[in-house]
């Protein structure tokens, strides 16, 4: 082989290991979790909560089985609030970052508008129903506690338009109001305690599911779909939670 044609080897090996490096273990050469080879059986290596918690999400919610709303958990929506935005692909959704989002109040207590994500298959089933996405928006108290509000999607001939805006603005900046993707009656929905979806999987997140489903075209659903499919936890056990109602 001569010099020039082992050089050019030389430089394919390193190349295809630095791609392979940074597909696999993240720009820091640490492995990262994902949702194929280090999927959500292998999260507790990454995060021990994952495996190890109680109180995890999400969670199939059996409708037969729930009780009736707590005064302590019912929700205040606050949400509509025109915000600046940054649309991002974080590595296993796409998100959308909220400058100045509105809130949700619980038990006095105010949850401002971080961001909101999507999955490409609801994580949270209904009666063992997996919807076809799911909007997940992530709130914080100023105590650094977490509420989210899960909206669920089905394929329909109407095309949501929020959807729209943040497909077409992925790895831009743009304005959008976040009250907008939630469904026109957001005061009926299921509430219960559980986690992050995703590694370090922390415990102790308020969640509310609305009841009433919002329609995406198939479209829309194909061009999330596009940048992640299955980027969705399994259902976690129970472990005798009580899933309220309103
Ligand atoms: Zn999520």
């Amino acid at each position: 082989m001569n010099k020039i044609l082992l050089g050019l080897s030389v430089a394919t090996f390193l190349i295809t290991t630095v791609v392979y490096a940074e597909e696999h273990h993240g720009a820091s050469g640490e492995v990262h979790w994902n949702y194929e080879e280090h999927g959500p059986t292998h999260w507790g290596e990454f995060a021990e909560t994952c495996q190890l918690g109680k109180v995890q999400s999400p969670i199939n919610i059996l409708t037969t089985q729930t009780s009736s709303i707590e005064k302590s958990s019912v929700i205040a929506l606050n949400e509509s609030v025109t915000s600046g935005t940054s649309v991002v692909d974080n590595g296993h959704a796409i998100q959308v970052n909220v400058d100045n989002g509105g809130m949700a109040t619980v038990d006095g207590v105010d949850y401002k508008l971080a961001q909101f994500h999507f999955h490409g298959k609801s994580e949270e089933q209904i009666d063992g129903k997996q919807y076809d996405l799911v909007a997940h928006m992530v709130h914080k108290s100023a105590f650094g506690n977490l509420l989210v509000i899960a909206v669920l999607f089905e394929e329909g001939k109407t095309a949501n338009k929020t959807v729209q805006k943040v497909i077409d603005s992925v790895g831009k900046s743009t304005q959008m109001n976040p009250a907008d993707l939630l469904p026109k009656n957001s005061n009926t929905y299921f509430h219960f305690m559980g986690s992050l979806t995703t590694p370090p999987c922390s415990e102790n997140v308020k969640w509310y599911v609305m009841k009433e489903v919002q329609s995406a075209s198939k479209e829309q659903i194909a061009a999330l779909r596009k940048f992640y499919d299955h980027n969705y936890r399994p259902v976690q056990p129970l472990n005798g939670r009580i899933v309220e109602s309103k």
